[in-house]
């Protein structure tokens, strides 16, 4: 532990998951628990439970669970330190640094000095921009591309000069080191000589932040044609742009309550379609969609809308990301704006409403991929053939069977071709797919230990939910006799806790030392197994003395006819029943 242990059970006491759980994902309240889409694997039905009764979470889908804490590790990729410390300044509870390990310490002071180095950079762009003569033509471009002033200041924009070393001067003035000032990606090492130079010269500059509000990096753009337009800030320890997305710390609220999200690719498109009060949108910025940017966004808007250029690059783009949508189960809608207009244009052209209509009769995804298909092959009887074949792997991917029967039935009559003829080919094709599918590496856990005697679990569960029958369970010794060793061991670390029903899950998943035993720690939580009206000591005592029977009988049974093998000299059948008394062993414990 790097953080004392009262400190964990003070920010564990005091934090409520339902409140944390619900900043990143969509929860509705069913019976005692409340549902979502799991966060951490693709679904469409929700399947990912928080209870706050017991203050943790379980996937009944993918088994991922754990408490507060192990929420925010697993969802935004913390440490537990940082975990837990960004717990305690939410719940201002207040941890002492000393008794972090210097490795752990080391790590958390790196990334808190980028945060603050960037933010340090942001004040200084921004400054360039508002008073700096050399930000003139900057503040000229700006205006020229209709970006208010309200909106410079709300998101921070800022100027890089047309200087090499200006950034490099800055952060040295400043004392940040030169391993942190390279770790930032603002500075370069020079090619053929000592020293750094600045990556942003000359370029708007637009902060990137993260949903907690912190400088994550930055983006900038040059006011001429010059190449690459767009530069991001490489990825750091603070910076992953396969799960940032521009604007969303401004529009997640917006994504809520509109229950939708515009997905744009520039700033520009961002800036100007939330300055005109569309604010449920996020830009990508020139990175392809990635799942995770789906599954963060999911917490937000149910249904999304991708917005894209009607160029041939902009529906490639659009056909790429649709498997990425289509994979995680989001009700998406394809946006292709007229020929020759992005979003920033139209919008600033047409007006927010004319937007907001087009987004309206937005099309969905199988009609979209259709006309493209169509347009790219046309209908000749080769032509349609292509277009069968550029669909078939989206409609074998629909898991609706009533659904997927609506586009064959579709298809088919746009087409012109039989609809038995299109059926059979997705039959074919879905056979295909599975196969492939089957052949990735399995990313579900597998856990071996659900396997083992079922009993040992429900033992379990009642342990975790009524402490007080604890100690009842230890003195029974009933542990040494589990063929699960994972559930013995779990059960040993509960005898050893504090029985105070307080937290008490909570605090059992924290002394856990990983994430496949915090997930069966929550999944044991989630579940009893009584049924009504059973008394819940009667219930524990009968499981005890059912498991300690059954391994007595078992094992004695075999190990008297280990004996008796021996002593008639039969080294043949010994060898056999100590084989067998091995596998079942191992069987059970579920190696
Ligand atoms: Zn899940």
């Amino acid at each position: 532990m790097f953080i004392p242990e009262e400190k964990i059970s003070e920010i564990l006491r005091t934090s409520d998951i339902v409140e944390i759980v619900s900043e990143s994902v969509i929860l509705k309240k069913s019976g005692q628990n409340y549902f979502g889409l799991c966060p951490f694997h693709s679904e469409k039905t929700p399947s990912f439970s928080v209870n706050s009764a017991k203050q943790i979470f379980h996937c009944f889908g993918c088994g991922a669970g754990g408490n507060s804490l192990s929420f925010i590790m697993k969802y935004h990729g913390l440490s537990f330190p940082e975990a837990a410390r960004m717990l305690a300044r939410k719940y201002n509870v207040v941890i002492d640094t000393q008794h972090l390990d210097p490795a752990r310490k080391k790590q958390l002071a790196l990334r808190e000095s980028l945060l603050r180095i960037n933010r340090k950079v942001m004040d200084r762009y921004q400054t360039h921009l508002q008073k700096d003569p050399a930000g003139h033509s900057a503040r000229q471009y700006l205006e020229n591309r209709g970006i208010t002033s309200a909106t410079l200041d709300e998101f921070h924009l800022g100027f890089a000069l047309d200087q090499w070393e200006d950034m490099v001067g800055f952060l040295k003035k400043a004392r940040i080191s030169r391993q942190a000032a390279l770790n930032s990606g603002l500075v370069k090492p020079r090619e053929n000589r000592p020293g750094f130079y600045d990556r942003f010269r000359n370029r708007i500059m637009f902060p990137i932040f993260d949903i907690n509000m912190q400088v994550a990096g930055f983006g900038g753009r040059v006011m001429d044609d010059q190449m690459p337009k767009y530069m991001n800030s490489p990825e750091t320890p603070v910076y992953s742009k396969t799960r940032i997305l521009y604007g969303l710390h401004a529009a997640k609220a917006h994504c809520r309550s509109q229950g939708g999200v515009h997905i744009v690719e520039g700033y520009f498109d961002f800036l100007t379609l939330y300055q005109n009060g569309i604010k449920n949108t996020v830009a990508t910025l020139g990175t392809a969609l990635t799942p995770e940017h789906v599954r963060i966004l999911k917490g937000y808007a149910p249904t999304m809308i991708l917005v894209f250029d009607s160029d041939a690059a902009g529906i490639a783009a659009a056909r790429r990301s649709i498997q990425t949508f289509m994979n995680e189960g989001v009700e998406t809608r394809i946006l292709i704006l007229p020929r020759g207009e992005d979003p920033d244009t139209f919008v600033l052209k047409n007006g927010p409403d004319a937007f907001l209509q087009q987004a309206d009769n937005a099309r969905s995804v199988m009609p979209f991929l259709r006309q493209v298909a169509m347009e790219t092959h046309g209908s000749s009887v080769t032509g349609r053939a292509r277009v069968l074949a550029d669909i078939l792997p989206y409609l074998a991917d629909i898991q609706d069977s009533a659904l997927r029967s609506l586009h064959i039935n579709e298809l088919a009559e746009t087409l012109n071709i039989d609809e038995a003829a299109v059926l059979e080919k997705v039959r074919e094709q879905v056979v295909k797919s599975k196969t492939t599918r089957d052949r990735r590496p399995d990313t579900e856990p597998s856990n071996s230990e659900l396997s083992s005697d079922p009993r040992e679990r429900q033992l379990l569960s009642l342990m975790l939910q009524w402490p007080h029958i604890i100690s009842g369970v230890a003195d029974s010794g009933v542990l040494d006799y589990f063929y699960s060793q994972t559930l013995s061991r779990i059960g040993q670390f509960m005898v050893q806790a504090d029985p105070d029903p307080d937290a008490f899950v909570s605090r059992i998943m924290a002394g856990m030392e990983t994430d496949a035993d915090r997930d069966l720690v929550a999944s044991l939580a989630m579940t009893d197994g009584l049924e009504d009206n059973t008394d819940l000591e009667d219930a524990a005592a009968a499981i005890i003395q059912r498991i300690i029977r059954i391994r007595k009988k078992n094992d004695s049974g075999l190990t008297a006819e280990i004996k008796r093998a021996e002593k008639c000299c039969d080294t043949d059948l010994m060898e056999l029943l100590k084989l067998k008394q091995q596998e079942i062993r191992q069987l059970h414990n579920g190696q």
